[in-house]
């Protein structure tokens, strides 16, 4: 099962992309994951991408695209994976595209977890990082047992750089004009399914559920 998680910043794709990885036994593939592991391992390309990421801008689609490709030809992907960040622009889409099909694959559902502007700036204010395993809470609805510490590391959660609210206007509207024409991308293409993200994070898996099968 071949999964790609579309959505505003904040929507809930991480949220909702783990549990599907955890449920259906496929590996979570976050591009914005292993962008900060390689900022936090002062590699090349952690150097290059931070630079984008926090000014709020998409990391250029030729520092994105060879990396999921080979990731996604990896053997624990042979029975699917979920997508969750990528792809991000039109291009990126056609070139996952062009790549699964040179293997005879193609992808079987993009997920768009839908959520107005208004609820994402709340949601983003309240969204806390684990330093050490990049574990997601939110001071509110997914709170850690212990205030600002991680329930499975025990390191300490931090509110990402770019979740302070004048980066999240800024992704807001590069998602808007960069990533939504995927939406009209993928009901072409047939697999597009959506979700209504504003609800409890339980309710959007049933949802999910679903779509995918129990
Ligand atoms: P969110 O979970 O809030 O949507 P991510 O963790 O997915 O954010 O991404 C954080 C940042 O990493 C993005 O704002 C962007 O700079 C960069 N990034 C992640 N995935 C991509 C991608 N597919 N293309 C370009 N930039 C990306
Ligand atoms: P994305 O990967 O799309 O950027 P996340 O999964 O990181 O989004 O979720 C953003 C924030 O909102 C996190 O703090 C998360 O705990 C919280 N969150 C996720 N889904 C919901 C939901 N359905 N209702 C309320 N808060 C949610
Ligand atoms: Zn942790």
């Amino acid at each position: 099962m071949k999964i790609i998680m579309l959505g505003a910043p904040g929507a809930g794709k991480g949220t909702q992309a783990k549990k599907i990885a955890a449920k259906y036994q496929v590996p979570h593939i976050s591009t914005g994951d292993i962008f900060r592991a390689n900022i936090k391992n002062g590699t090349e390309l952690g150097k290059k991408a931070k630079t984008y990421m926090d000014q709020g801008l998409l990391v250029p689609d030729e520092l994105v695209v060879d990396l999921v490709v080979d990731r996604v030809n990896q053997e624990d992907c042979r029975n699917g994976y979920v997508l969750d960040g990528f792809p991000r622009t039109i291009p990126q889409a056609e070139a996952l595209d062009k790549a699964l099909a040179s293997l005879g694959q193609k992808m079987d559902y993009a997920i768009d977890v839908e959520v107005p502007d208004e609820n994402i700036v709340t949601r983003m204010g309240g969204r806390r990082a684990c330093a050490g395993c990049g574990a997601t809470y939110h001071l509110v609805y997914a709170p850690a047992k212990e205030e600002g510490i991680c329930d499975t590391c025990g390191k300490e959660l931090v509110l990402r750089d770019d979740d302070k609210p004048e980066t999240v206007q800024k992704r807001l509207n590069v998602y808007h004009e960069q990533t939504q024409p995927l939406i009209d991308y993928y009901t072409q293409a047939g697999i597009l399914r959506k979700v209504d993200g504003t609800v409890d994070i339980e309710d959007v898996f049933r949802e999910i559920t679903k779509i995918l099968g129990e």
